[in-house]
């Protein structure tokens, strides 16, 4: 098994489908925003001007804060960020989402992460500069991080900064080529890390 506990110092995590459960419905934003399902929220928003933009990030936010008032943490995930934390290792929160929607969830849940790094403080993922910027924020160089998503944008976003990319497989997303390693549960980030393993109670 890969252990890489003397190296890393820090570890940075995507937020919906890692830490809380996703509850953004893209489909459904989408088709409310373009009138059709295609393509990627943000990189199509940007392609608007005006007044059609003004509205899109309108019905975007509306979304996103409704979800940050319901969604749930991901099973294990609280004594995993308070275990990690623990040993001293630095946590950051990169996303996609807005800085309003992730505040919400940060309030909600009482997450440990130092830093968080949203939309707003970068252009988003698959750019590896939110990544950057987490580790430049935690005085972390690039070999001293791993980023663990649940997306393909995660892993490249990972794979360009020159982090660790872990990927959390999951039926959209099994397998990447820009993964360094796989994993099918939180629970296995720890001995990852040359730590023990979670007590199943926590
Ligand atoms: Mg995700």
């Amino acid at each position: 098994m890969t252990v890489w506990s003397s190296t890393i110092r820090g570890v940075l995590f995507d937020m919906d489908g890692v830490v809380v459960a996703q509850c953004l419905d893209f489909v459904a934003i989408k088709q409310e925003i373009f009138g059709s399902t295609e393509g990627f929220i943000l990189e199509r928003i940007r392609g608007l001007s005006g007044k059609e933009r003004s509205r899109a990030e309108a019905i975007l936010e509306r979304h996103e804060t409704e979800a940050a008032n319901r969604c749930q943490p991901l099973d294990g995930v609280l004594p995993l960020l308070r275990r990690l934390d623990h040993h001293g290792l630095r946590l950051g929160l990169v996303t996609r989402n807005s800085r309003k929607s992730v505040n919400l969830i940060q309030a909600r849940l009482g997450l440990p992460f130092l830093t968080i790094v949203t939309r707003e403080d970068a252009p988003p993922k698959p750019a590896p500069d939110p990544i950057l910027l987490a580790c430049h924020r935690l005085g972390l160089r690039t070999d001293e991080a791993l980023f663990v998503g649940d997306f393909e944008f995660d892993m490249l976003a990972g794979r360009r900064a020159g982090v660790r990319t872990v990927l959390l497989s999951n039926p959209v997303q099994p397998t990447s080529p820009n993964a360094d390693h796989l994993i099918a549960s939180l629970a296995e980030i720890p001995p990852l890390l040359g730590l023990p393993g979670l007590d199943k109670k926590a």
